[in-house]
């Protein structure tokens, strides 16, 4: 690592990672030279099209308008996920953004969770406003006095394409400069960080830092620095996807994703404002190609725009992240199925934790690289468990893929939060898990998971006293649901 200031940031690769990282970097970054370097031959991914609420958060602070985000990318909101036939065929749930029961200091109250709602005769979705908007195909942005939490959390589903077109007008506006050009050649420095690179017509870029986003080629973190890749396709085999885009279908707009489980993976369905993003996520381990290009054709509510496309990957993760003078965001860093949403937050989760030590004015030392090269594993590792969840408590057995999912011995740290809520009601959950308690409580509850039993050194809130709070929360909550209008019509409303 160079002593003094980075000066010149270069940015490898203009997928949604690389201008994201550009517009923040010429957003939060003073006096620095922005690069990127792009092959308009090699061309992006392209597909990625659901988010996490952190999407709001990464606008905000890069002063991106709502209103302006969703018109420019077609986007729309998106409350959580519907996951379909996941414990069995026709069974459903919803992971949604939002809060069931506020239960800080009582968590023995989310084991009991089913005694209550069943004693009210409910579905758990009431409980939880962002649920029961979806259910309902109601959106409204939450209205909550500064310094107030809001009831529920959201983000939106966008055409990718069009947002990385809208982050690069936005970062080459604050002074970030774009070289189109393909990268054959990567010079070192004496200490192996990266120092310049050569494009196929003989230009060369050289910089002091550089961002890896250059998909899965990871062509500086893997391929020039040698980063060991961590493959956990063992617990997540899933390593292909066909996608397409169709024509949206008249009928309301759909404020979620959903997810639907198939004979050896799952379908995406994602709603636009002018088409339906669909996908099928699928092992080649147990299905061909063209039989899961058949069952994405079957999903279909209308007429495909394009020739489906199929990608490929392999679920896993770099060793480390930052090495040297190169940090790796976005696929270049890794990847682990879409199921969640979580590639683009990834991105955003790397950048907020990079930037703070790029802004200043020597670079990180030693040991702030290591916390942060730790923090990166962590996280990864969090959402493979939480990932991982969805599959191992399915009730499905009817293909040698759901056989093979819920037979698998665990990751050892999805195993004990596993055996924490199914013993003793507890949602364990760490620094850095990317999901909250919420979450995890949607997925145990939608797959019919609950307690064996509640440890005795839980306080148990006294049965009357939580079945009376529930009642008049579920009461509250559908009267303000039934007064917040159709998604589409407030997307409308927002857009103009
Ligand atoms: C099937 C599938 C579904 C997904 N769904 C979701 C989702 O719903 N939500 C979500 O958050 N994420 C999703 N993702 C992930 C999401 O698409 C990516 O995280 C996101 O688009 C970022 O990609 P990227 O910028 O890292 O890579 P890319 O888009 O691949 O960009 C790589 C860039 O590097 C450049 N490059 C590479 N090599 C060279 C070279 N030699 N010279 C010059 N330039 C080079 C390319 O030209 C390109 O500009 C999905 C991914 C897949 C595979």
């Amino acid at each position: 690592m160079t002593t003094g200031p980075l000066r010149k940031i270069v940015i490898v690769g203009g997928g949604s990672a690389g201008w994201m990282a550009a517009a923040a970097a010429a957003t939060t970054l003073r006096g620095r030279e922005v690069t990127v370097v792009e092959s308009e031959e090699i061309g992006i991914i392209g597909v990625g099209e659901a988010a996490f609420p952190s999407i709001r958060a990464f606008n905000q602070l890069l002063r991106i308008g709502e209103a302006d985000f969703l018109r420019a990318t077609r986007g729309s909101y998106k409350l959580g996920i519907h996951f379909a036939d996941w414990q069995r065929p026709g069974q459903g749930y919803f992971h949604t953004f939002g809060e069931f029961f506020p239960l800080e200091g009582s968590m023995s109250v989310w084991g009991q969770y089913r005694r209550h709602a069943e004693a009210l005769g409910c579905d758990m979705g009431e409980l939880n406003m962002a649920t029961l908007m979806a259910m309902q195909g109601r959106f409204a942005v939450p209205q909550v006095p500064n310094g107030q939490e809001a009831p529920f959390n959201y983000a939106y589903h966008f055409d990718a394409q069009l947002y990385a077109a809208y982050l690069r007008r936005l970062a080459e506006q604050r002074g970030a400069r774009r070289v189109e050009g393909r990268i054959v050649d990567v010079q070192r420095r004496p200490d192996g960080g990266v120092a310049q690179l050569r494009l196929a017509d003989g230009r060369t870029v050289d910089g002091d830092f550089f961002f890896d986003c250059s998909g899965f080629a990871s062509l500086l973190t893997g391929k020039t620095l040698g980063v060991p890749f961590v493959d956990e396709s063992h617990w997540l085999p899933v390593d292909r996807a066909w996608a397409v885009p169709v024509k949206r279908q008249d009928g309301p707009l759909l404020p979620y994703t959903r997810s639907t489980a198939l004979e050896a993976g799952w379908s995406w369905r994602i709603p636009l404002q002018d088409r339906t993003g669909y996908g099928h996520v699928f092992s080649s381990r147990f299905i061909d190609e063209e039989r899961a290009r058949e069952q994405l054709l079957a999903q279909l509510d209308g007429e495909p725009l394009a020739e489906p496309r199929l990608l490929r990957f392999t679920t896993g993760y770099r060793q480390t992240h930052w090495l040297h003078n190169v940090a790796a965001v976005g696929l270049a860093g890794g990847f682990l199925e879409p199921l969640e949403s979580t590639a683009i937050y990834l991105v955003q989760a790397t950048l907020a934790r990079v930037m703070p030590l790029l802004d200043q004015s020597a670079p990180p030392t030693a040991e702030a690289l290591e916390a942060f090269n730790n923090t990166q594993l962590r996280q990864y590792q969090r959402i493979r468990d939480f990932i991982v969840l969805h599959y191992c408590l399915s009730e499905r057995r009817d293909s040698e893929f759901w056989r093979a999912m819920t037979s698998m011995p665990l990751p050892d740290s999805l195993a004990y939060k596993i055996r924490a809520w199914r013993e003793l009601g507890i949602l364990q959950v760490f620094d850095n898990e990317g999901f909250d308690a919420n979450s995890w409580l949607s997925i145990h509850a939608g797959m019919g998971h609950w307690p064996e039993h509640t440890s005795p050194w839980l306080d148990e809130v006294p049965p009357a006293f939580a079945l009376d709070y529930l009642k008049h929360r579920r009461a509250a909550i559908a009267d303000v649901v039934q007064r917040i209008p159709a998604h589409g019509d407030f997307l409308r409303r927002v857009t103009g």
